[in-house]
């Protein structure tokens, strides 16, 4: 990992594809078993003194016990926050947990250790931004791709935001505590992968048809990362320690993609912004919260679907495609045809990406969420208006044929 990284700043550095490249400050990524060992020996050739770890119950009982004995055994002095649950005894990313984080920090704080997974990193994250205390990344489960990035997705006044905080400065990702995570957060880690198949094809279309900007560098990094899950997939599924490595690496690089490129848009498109109007209903309705890795790789394989059904048929069919009003779009699609049905072609049947989700008994359709067909229907022809990306499904939305996205 420590090789790729150095790479990959090399790379970001040479990369002349006109956008700006955030210099990646990640100054360690090791991967390994029993890697919390060389936390301690971090912060001390660092200099901190005064570290608080940011947890939950579970996740503190599975890696921020071993550090804290670790801690002490190096007579260093620090505090622990340990996130309360919510009504529905879920952790959240709201204004209750980051209150509670930042009132537990002591003032001479000088380093957070996030122990967890997703969210115990958006707290921690949030708290790293607004004290301008550095943090470091302990993940106890490969459940979602955003250690490495700066953006935190935070709940305010019941609406969920991502806003764009601070990467860590360090991760010790513990293979011996990921292989004991809960089944159920590997098979989401492994969902946020899926969705790279439909983001990086919207991606890819929002640049040709609307001059979004784009990295062949980035892109390119995070379809490696997928490819590494889809040849291993096996190795995932029996969660084995090989598994786990790969699932993990892979999280970490599309990270360090969207880090790179400042924004999300190589590991978010259509099917996040499906993830996302589904949450915000939950949300609304007070209903307990679904792992994001969970949700995504249902629409992934719902959106997939669409594509291959509604999506490329309309663009492949040139009477069809020339009935569109916005004759600026058709001239684009036109002109870039052979690329845009290359990418889209490049994901998997829907049926597939269902398979690959029940291997790692995973939830595959909507319904086993707890998502209902009413709330998929409105998804579908709305879930586009939350972001201004144009999207293969917006696309479709403009063609006017949310009526028959369901059929
Ligand atoms: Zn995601
Ligand atoms: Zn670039």
């Amino acid at each position: 990992m420590e090789k790729y990284i150095a790479n990959l700043v090399t790379l970001a550095e040479q990369c002349d594809c006109g956008n700006h490249h955030n210099p990646i400050t990640i100054e360690k990524i090791s991967v390994g078993k029993e890697v919390l060992l060389e936390l301690v020996s971090f912060l001390k050739s660092k200099g901190y003194k005064k570290p608080i770890l940011i947890a939950d119950v579970h996740t503190f009982e599975a890696a921020g016990v071993s550090i804290s004995k670790d801690l002490t055994q190096s007579n260093i002095s620090f505090s622990v926050s340990l996130i309360k649950p919510d009504e529905n005894n879920d952790v959240v990313a709201d204004e209750k947990s980051l209150v509670q984080a930042l009132l537990e920090m002591p003032q001479d704080t000088d380093v957070i250790i996030a122990v967890g997974a997703g969210t115990i990193h958006d707290i921690a994250r949030f708290c790293s931004a607004k004290t301008a205390v550095p943090f470091i990344s302990v993940p106890t489960a490969p459940s979602v791709d955003g250690f490495t990035s700066m953006g935190a997705p935070l709940i305010v006044r019941g609406v969920k935001i991502t806003y764009q905080m601070t990467a860590p400065i360090a991760l010790f990702v513990d293979i011996g505590i990921l292989k004991d995570a809960p089944k159920k957060m590997i098979a989401a880690g492994f969902g946020d992968m899926l969705a790279k198949f439909t983001s990086l094809a919207d991606w890819k279309f929002d640049h040709l048809v609307k001059e979004e900007p784009y990295c062949p560098l980035v892109a390119e990094i995070t379809r490696e990362a997928l490819d590494a899950c889809m040849e291993q997939v096996d190795s995932i599924a029996d969660g084995d320690e090989r598994g786990v490595r790969i699932l993990i690496e892979a999280l970490i690089k599309s990270g360090l993609a969207m880090l790179i490129f400042g924004q999300s848009h190589p590991a978010s498109g259509g099917e996040h912004h499906l993830s996302h109007y589904w949450e915000m209903e939950f949300l609304r309705q007070k209903r307990p919260a679904i792992l994001h890795g969970a949700k995504v790789g249902v629409s992934t394989s719902l959106l997939a679907g669409i594509y291959k059904e509604k999506f490329l048929p309309f663009i492949l069919d040139s009477s069809r495609l020339h009935s569109f009003e916005d004759k600026a779009i058709v001239a684009k699609i036109s002109e870039n045809l052979t690329e845009i049905n290359h990418v889209y072609q490049q994901i998997p049947e829907s049926g597939q990406l269902r398979r690959l989700l029940e291997k790692l008994s995973g939830e595959t359709i909507p319904a086993q969420l707890g998502i209902d067909d009413e709330l998929v229907k409105a998804s579908l022809s709305e879930a586009h208006n939350l972001r201004k990306r144009y999207t293969g499904l917006k696309f479709l939305n403009e063609i006017n044929v949310q009526s028959t996205l369901l059929k």
